[in-house]
């Protein structure tokens, strides 16, 4: 059957049951050694309902990616904490998880570094090193699931919302993005909703096309940044490949098919985005369009000059949407003193 060993939670449950089949196993196996991985298991011999033989085998033929912890931050308010996780081939990523009222929510790597390039962010400063595994998005879930159990922060599995907004770009790793989706909702397994899913992506328009498709009802975020091609090139390198109105097609073509009312992201940066003018350039863009609009104080770093716009651009940027009609609230800001930029702590580290 397997000529190497691969890692086991990167496997589907019909392809473990496929799997058991062809090593001599009953196909129901597949869903008991699913339920176990789902349960953040570190070793086969914790599957207590699988026989000593069939255990033999496992080890035989697959590994169960884990994630060695380098870093726990905890930020002032106790409601954030950021890890950085060491990967099989020494690169390094890192997650968020943030308590929310609603449940804890893990803010996950896809890639390791990213290729978009965009200005503001920290994890495009050394380019694309590698696309992750559905496995190793997999194993980040579980392996803070298993640390914010340990630490009190509710009953497993306590990760109820997952948000695909760490450092890369999901859909450029599209098709281990997709089999990570499907694995986590696994009903056999994790169990997660679709709903309490959040894609963001810096705007590829072919696979926002494609991931509509797919009849998945995750939400989709949309990093927009700027309500005019100009504004946007300037701090977002995808800009110079597909336009706003491309992405306004993409989003209503993706509202269109899963019912899922798409957020814009808008982060805003001092002198750059940030004008009323720009505040009613991009109510008037977003006028009618059953969405959301999610303004983010920019998140400074040492890697830009870029500044995030003052407290009163913010309010009157706010208020201009809001006189609008559009549906707008600010980022609730988590972990600021745990260097909560996606891909900031890992550079400090790495010095
Ligand atoms: S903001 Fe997102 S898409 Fe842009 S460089 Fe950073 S990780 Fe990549």
């Amino acid at each position: 059957m397997l000529d190497h060993k691969i890692d086991i939670l990167d496997r589907s449950l019909e392809e473990l049951k496929t799997d058991m089949i062809s090593i001599g196993e009953k196909p129901y196996r597949g869903e008991q050694i699913i339920h176990w991985l789902s349960k953040g298991v570190y070793s086969f011999s914790e599957m207590t309902n699988i026989p000593e033989v069939l255990i033999e085998k496992l080890e035989e033929h697959y590994t169960i990616s884990t994630l060695h912890q380098l870093k726990r931050l905890t930020s002032n308010d106790k409601l954030t904490m950021k890890y950085l996780f060491l990967l099989h081939d020494n690169n390094i990523i890192e997650c968020v998880v943030m308590k929310y009222y609603h449940g804890n929510t893990i803010c996950l790597s896809t890639q390791v570094g990213c290729a978009m390039g965009c200005s503001f962010c920290a994890s495009a400063t050394k380019g694309l090193a590698r696309n992750l595994t559905a496995g190793e998005m997999m194993a980040q879930v579980l392996a803070v699931n298993r640390d914010i159990a340990n630490l009190g922060w509710g009953d497993p599995p306590s990760i109820g919302c997952v948000v695909l907004m760490g450092s890369g770009e999901p859909l450029d790793n599209y098709d281990n993005t997709l089999r990570f989706l499907h694995q986590i909702h696994e009903p056999k397994g994790f169990n997660l909703g679709y709903r309490n899913i959040t894609l963001s992506t810096c705007g590829l328009i072919p696979k926002i096309l494609a991931l509509a498709e797919e009849d998945l009802s995750i939400n989709l975020a949309v990093s927009l940044h700027a309500a005019d091609d100009e504004t946007r090139k300037k701090i977002m390198k995808i800009a110079n490949v597909y336009s706003i109105n491309d992405i306004m097609k993409a989003s209503r073509f993706y509202f269109n098919k899963t019912g899922r009312r798409i957020t814009f992201e808008y982060a805003l940066i001092e002198g750059i985005n940030d004008s009323p003018y720009q505040a009613h350039e991009l109510a008037a863009l977003l006028k009618g369009f059953p969405c959301h609009v999610n303004l983010i104080p920019l998140n400074e770093n040492s890697h830009s000059n870029q500044k995030r716009s003052n407290e009163k651009t913010i309010k009157v940027f706010t208020s201009i949407l809001k006189s609008a009609g559009i549906n707008v609230t600010r980022r609730r800001e988590m972990g600021q003193d745990i260097q909560g930029a996606c891909g900031q702590l890992k550079i400090n580290y790495l010095k």
